[in-house]
């Protein structure tokens, strides 16, 4: 059955080649996800599943019933772009001012409609049931994963899977990781109230701008001088915002950044510590500060029995030079969520386009990715649905 449904993805390629184009020149920002889950929805309609929109907001679940019972299966797709223009020069670069798909969401998404309608062609064989979660808005806190959740997309699910295709690995090098997978993501802003005055007389004012600059630098201490080193941790100030003249010594000064952590108690201590940082460093040059810290996506944390079932799986298809264990990212994703409520696992799938000048990171103006890698993703969102679905059956007949 599994080659079977694997020469089909092959002849339905050139469909999703095109799907993901579509997507592509016509990308939508997260929270603002209007045509791109309609068109979702139309795909999963005409495949004959049971489809539900506006899930959590503007989410698309397909559910498909399998011919045979037995648990089920979620595997896991986000359709948002990015507000980068893109500088791709392609027939198929983004139509839409300042707005990209910069990270593969598009072919995530592609990809996942591909597997539904092959596992939905051989609906009758199938040994339980197949979730499709078509995720809004991953790139922004709160995402979409939460509310998705809430409205129910996991309800009767026993296991989920989720890949990311990644623009600078090799083509269908897949990267497993077991445990904290990618980083709890966090982000701060610290607003500093000095006293504007003439920049020529600076002593009869407080420069908010001089304070923000020893602040950031002091904040770099936390990682460096507090943070044990064995446990990854990452402290960036990604804005630093007053003032708008030559002459002009400002009332204030903005920091904004983003804090990256694997572990709960360096979480905890950051989060602190940039608070009593922030404090002292202000008081010391008599500037006060206002301090706001958003917690983010949580750690992914990856079921170690689901991640050896598709790295397993992955050797198999692909070689086992193929399949590579890696350490865990410092990014962030809300399939962190999922996986908070039923066991998974998250995977990466190399994307690098052939030319080496043409590889560029996600989130890159000119950032792409060679298409051909929503074949391998899903051989093994197909591969992982049968194999759990009948190890599961067996299990049950043996009882
Ligand atoms: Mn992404």
């Amino acid at each position: 059955m599994k080659e079977k449904m694997f020469s089909r993805l092959e002849e339905i390629y050139p469909e999703l080649v095109e799907f993901r184009r579509d997507l592509h020149m016509y990308p939508e920002l997260s929270h603002t996800e209007v045509d791109t889950p309609k068109k979702v929805a139309d795909f999963l309609a005409d495949l004959g599943l049971e489809v539900k929109t506006g899930v959590g907001g503007r989410g698309v679940v397909g559910v498909l019933k399998g011919g045979k019972p037995g648990k089920t299966v979620a595997l896991r797709a986000d359709f948002d772009a990015l507000p980068i223009q893109d500088e791709k020069d392609v027939a198929y670069s983004s139509r839409v001012p300042g707005v990209m798909h910069a990270c593969g969401h598009d072919l995530h998404t592609a990809g996942l409609l591909g597997v539904a309608k092959v596992l939905s062609e051989n609906k009758e064989d199938l040994e339980g049931n197949v979730v499709f979660i078509h995720q809004f808005a991953e790139e922004v806190i709160p995402g979409g994963a939460k509310f998705m959740i809430e409205d129910g997309c996991l309800d009767e699910v026993d296991v989920i899977y989720g890949a990311h295709v990644h623009s600078t690995s090799p083509l269908g090098v897949v990267g497993v990781n077991e445990g904290n997978a990618m980083a709890n993501g966090d982000t701060f802003e610290i607003e500093i109230a000095g006293k504007g005055v003439h920049a020529a007389f600076p002593h009869q004012g407080v420069d908010p701008l001089v304070v923000g600059s020893q602040l950031l630098l002091n904040l770099q201490q936390i990682v460096s001088r507090q943070i044990d080193p064995v446990k990854p941790a990452v402290v960036s100030v990604a804005s630093f915002n007053g003032g708008d003249s030559f002459n002009v010594i400002p009332d204030k000064a903005t920091l904004k950044g983003t804090v990256r952590t694997l572990h709960a108690d360096v979480r905890d201590w950051v989060e602190e510590s940039i608070g009593k940082i922030a404090e002292n460093t202000c008081s010391a040059f008599g500037a006060s500060v206002k301090y706001n810290y958003v917690r983010g996506y949580p750690a992914v944390v990856n079921d170690p029995g689901e991640t050896e079932r598709v790295e397993k799986i992955a050797k198999e298809l692909f070689g086992e030079e193929k399949v590579q264990r890696i350490p865990p990212a410092m990014g962030m994703e809300d399939f962190a969520y999922y996986l908070q409520k039923v066991p998974g696992t998250f995977f990466w799938v190399g994307g690098a386009m052939d030319e080496v000048a043409k590889i560029y990171p996600h989130h890159h103006p000119k950032f792409d990715v060679q298409e051909e890698a929503m074949k391998y993703i899903g051989r093994v969102f197909i591969s992982a649905v049968l194999e759990y679905l009948s190890s599961h059956n067996k299990d049950f007949a043996v009882k």
